[in-house]
């Protein structure tokens, strides 16, 4: 089966924790074993897992705008202003895969899933496929 989850983000970079949605999700499902891929559809976001910890996550947004200027000679920002948002997902990539056992994601203590905003604020939407 498979659903969307709708994120309104409210800034041009932000991490927006979608763990308790996702879990939500595979709740419905109803699967005890198998793997839930959590996949976005648009070019200037990503979806990472890593730890919730404000900190660390200031961490992540300082490292990609140095990795990553805003723009710096970009040949898209011709177009659209918004390479460094399309750079930034290319490296973060668009999806994870999270195995499922007795009905529960098989998630690290501290790991959580986030869909990465890198060009907001916007509404997006995360495409979650529960396999199983
Ligand atoms: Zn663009």
């Amino acid at each position: 089966m498979i659903e969307l989850i709708g994120v309104t983000t409210r800034k041009d970079t932000q991490f927006v924790d979608i763990t308790s949605e996702v879990q939500r999700v595979l709740d419905r499902a109803k699967i005890e074993e198998g793997v839930v891929n959590v996949f976005t559809r648009h070019t200037t976001t990503g979806v990472v897992i890593n730890e919730n910890e404000s900190r660390l996550l200031g961490d992540f947004e300082k490292i990609l705008d140095k990795l990553v200027p805003r723009g710096a000679g970009y040949g898209h920002d011709t177009i659209d202003s918004n390479a460094h948002s399309h750079i930034r997902s290319i490296l973060l990539g668009a999806s994870e895969s999270i195995p499922v056992h007795e009905g529960k994601l098989q998630l690290g203590i501290w790991q959580r899933i986030f869909l990465v905003e890198l060009d907001g604020p916007r509404n997006r939407k995360v495409v979650v496929q529960v396999i199983g």
